[in-house]
């Protein structure tokens, strides 16, 4: 089917990551709307989209069923930052499970396309690395981050049976670290906190030694992967990781926020929450090959970018 011109659904539109989707949906020619509950997403991050022809916002809780005309759905709706997903646990397995059964019984009825967020946590703390999508995995179902990493699990399950079971034309996609602006300034994800810390001039808190890697993506280069897995062949379901291979340690991590930000805060050490992956780096070959999608942005542009927007958050 042609991209743009189609009526699409994103759950989550108001989030970090669904705004931008937004963004990008609109600006391509969809008919968009927008479905959140307002758990972690702002109306402020769709300021610009509301008025707009092309765009609806539908407040609806992705837990009860829903029934609207759509060709293409983006299921993003869940909190992401461990802060807030390990707020209400139980809320947030319903969230990622009865989304999931809700949003895929909607995709049946209406014969539409759907892709799934799924996240680099369905690899838990790996013990192969970097991160295949052929990796299984070695998750902690009992732990604090189980609501979440068991919960997309099994979205991601349920995904899979529905392909097999009803034909369904499903798109699963594992999203590693993203970042930039809209980024919650308080949900503890380690970018927004080091930045907000350095340009206030507080401690920036490392967790545990600071050896632990992630590799993070520039949001931009996130929705491009997206929109492309979308619109990938009809018989290519995933699961497909989508993230910058860029690793590094958090204590370097801290040292680059500190120089672009010119920050003279001082680095201290907290210590480290539960299951915190040690290491965590996309294998992207497949998204390179099936998608023609790689990232382009560098850690440091984008952290320019979010640094500037951070700082004029502040201002304001
Ligand atoms: P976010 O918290 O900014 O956005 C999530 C959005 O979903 C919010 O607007 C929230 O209000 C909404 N929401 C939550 N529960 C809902 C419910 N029950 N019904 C309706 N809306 C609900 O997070 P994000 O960073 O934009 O992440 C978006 C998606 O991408 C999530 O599914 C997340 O698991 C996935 N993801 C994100 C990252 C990342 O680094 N940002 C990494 C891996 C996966
Ligand atoms: N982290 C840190 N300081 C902070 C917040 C996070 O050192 O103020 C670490 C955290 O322990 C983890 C990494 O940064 O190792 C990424 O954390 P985040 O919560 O952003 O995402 P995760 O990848 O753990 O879901």
């Amino acid at each position: 089917m042609r991209a743009g011109g189609q009526r699409t659904l994103v759950t989550g539109g108001a989030g970090f990551l669904g705004s931008h989707l937004c963004d990008a949906l609109i600006r391509r020619g969809d008919d968009v709307l927008c479905v959140d509950n307002f758990h972690t997403g702002t109306r402020d991050n769709i300021a610009s989209l509301l008025g707009h022809p092309r765009f609806a916002l539908l407040q609806h809780d992705v837990t009860s069923p829903l029934d609207v005309e759509v060709d293409r759905i983006f299921n993003l709706a869940c909190p992401a930052s461990p802060v807030h997903y390990q707020r209400d646990p139980v809320r947030t397995m319903r969230t990622c499970v009865l989304g999931a059964m809700n949003l895929l019984a909607l995709a049946e009825r209406r014969r539409a396309r759907i892709l799934q967020a799924s996240t680099s946590e369905v690899y838990g703390d790996p013990e192969v690395h970097p991160q295949p999508e052929s990796y299984a995995g070695r998750v902690n179902p009992i732990g604090p981050r189980s609501c979440y990493n068991e919960g997309k699990r099994c979205a991601e399950t349920l995904f899979f049976d529905y392909r097999r079971q009803h034909g369904l034309d499903i798109k699963v996609v594992r999203i590693f670290n993203t970042y930039g602006p809209r980024m919650v300034v308080d949900d503890g994800r380690v970018i927004g906190n080091f930045i907000n810390q350095a340009l206030r001039g507080e401690d920036v808190t490392v967790y545990g030694d600071g050896s632990q890697t992630r590799s993070f993506c520039y949001v931009d280069d996130l929705i491009d992967g997206l929109l492309a897995a979308m619109e990938s062949p009809a018989g290519f379901a995933g699961p497909v990781n989508l993230g910058n291979p860029d690793e590094l340690s958090m204590r370097e991590l801290a040292e680059r926020v500190l120089r672009l930000s010119g920050s003279r805060s001082r680095m201290v050490h907290r210590p480290l929450p539960p299951d915190d992956p040690k290491v965590r780096r996309p294998d992207i070959a497949l998204a390179q090959r099936t998608l023609g999608w790689e990232p382009r942005v560098s850690l440091d542009d984008g952290l320019g970018e979010t640094i500037a927007y951070f700082r004029a958050l502040l201002n304001a």
